[in-house]
């Protein structure tokens, strides 16, 4: 089919982390005959992680590629269509839905379920545009190899820093976690985990102000103490930014019910939209839970949802 050519389908799937796969899964045992676009980052976040310990059915813990591998293939057992390609927009004013791809193919969909999840968060400092790549970075298992036994900075509370932190410091020499409270939001285990990583250093009320460098790699940053304004220069190689994620919704914004943080709104209790016929499922819609196990579920109840929206139709 070339790419003008208009495709429909009966269900069409945006991203494939826990949440599109899963919802993948039950679309095609369903028989909707499921599209997946799997947008830039196929398996989602968990494919930037190592282990993942909390997801069920797997009692020794398993990586997040691992982990991710599993899904698509379960997914593509049942017949999923699964495809690298990203949707660049779409148009839910009309019915079948539209969708278009970034290679220009219009989709039309008589559902769709919208699983695109959510995407790190930056700082917002010139200094971390300028050396990101080059010391800057906001994936420790992606780059964290490059810091061996250096001495690295990590910013933020959440169990991401935590776990960002717990494995660089299997890396370099020291870590040092920046939180810019007196306490972390990260799960006790999480928290234990790092308070007895001997190489670990908190730096408590701590408010990165500039990552210092020679201008090709990063040297240092400065630090101002939220408390007492004190300011505080630390020698490092390496600036890891862990400080949360943002909902991917930019192309649905103006098309579909989103709340004051971005997230798309679901009728509680299930992945309904404001859009009859469009579900939304994983962390694109939770700014709650936001786990592989709680995007897994919803994306079963998108697939279900939607089969069962479509039978009442016919
Ligand atoms: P995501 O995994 O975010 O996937 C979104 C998908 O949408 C991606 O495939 C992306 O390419 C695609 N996409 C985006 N925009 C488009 C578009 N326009 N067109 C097509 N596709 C698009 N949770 C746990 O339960 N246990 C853990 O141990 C754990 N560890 C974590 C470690 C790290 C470093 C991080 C960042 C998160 C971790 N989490 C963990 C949280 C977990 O990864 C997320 O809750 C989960 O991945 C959310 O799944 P999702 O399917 O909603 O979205
Ligand atoms: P998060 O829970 O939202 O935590 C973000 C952290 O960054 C908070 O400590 C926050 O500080 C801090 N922060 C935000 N903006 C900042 C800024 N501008 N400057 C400095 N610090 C800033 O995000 P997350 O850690 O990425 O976790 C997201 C979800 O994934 C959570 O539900 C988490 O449980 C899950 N997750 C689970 C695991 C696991 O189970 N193994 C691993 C990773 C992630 P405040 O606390 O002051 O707001």
């Amino acid at each position: 089919m070339s790419s003008t050519e208009n495709e429909k389908v009966e269900c069409l799937i945006i991203g494939s982390g826990p949440a599109g796969y899963t919802a993948a899964i039950y679309a095609s045992r369903g028989d909707l005959k499921p599209v997946v676009y799997t947008g830039l980052q196929m398996g989602g976040q968990l494919t930037t992680t190592t282990e993942v310990d909390n997801f069920p059915g797997y009692p020794k813990g398993v990586t997040g590629p691992e982990m991710m591998d599993d899904l698509q293939h379960q997914a593509e057992r049942f017949g999923a269509d699964i495809r690298f390609g990203i949707i660049d927009k779409v148009d839910f004013q009309q019915y079948p839905f539209k969708a278009i791809t970034d290679d220009g193919k219009t989709i039309e969909a008589e559902t769709i379920i919208i699983a695109t999840g959510a995407t790190a968060r930056w700082l917002g400092l010139e200094s971390e545009k300028r050396y990101n790549g080059h010391g800057v970075s906001a994936c420790a298992t992606c780059d964290g190899f490059f810091f061996r036994g250096m001495d690295i900075a990590v910013v933020g509370g959440g169990d991401t820093a935590c776990e960002e932190a717990s494995y660089l410091a299997k890396l370099g020499r020291k870590v040092y976690l920046i939180v810019r409270r007196d306490e972390l939001r990260a799960s006790k285990a999480m928290q234990h985990r790092v308070m007895n990583t001997p190489n670990i250093e908190i730096i408590w009320n701590a408010l990165p102000e500039e990552i210092t460098g020679d201008d090709k790699v990063v040297t240092g940053a400065r630090l101002r103490d939220s408390k007492t304004g004190e300011l505080r220069e630390i020698a490092i190689q390496g600036f890891f930014v862990a400080i949360g994620h943002s909902p991917n919704t930019e192309i649905f914004k103006g098309q579909i019910d989103l709340d004051e943080q971005g997230y798309i709104k679901t009728i509680p209790g299930s992945t309904r939209t404001n859009i009859e016929g469009v579900f939304a499922a994983g962390d694109v819609q939770d700014h709650v839970f936001r786990q592989a196990v709680t995007a897994a579920g919803t994306g079963c109840m998108a697939a279900i949802e939607a089969e069962r929206w479509l039978g009442a139709r016919e």
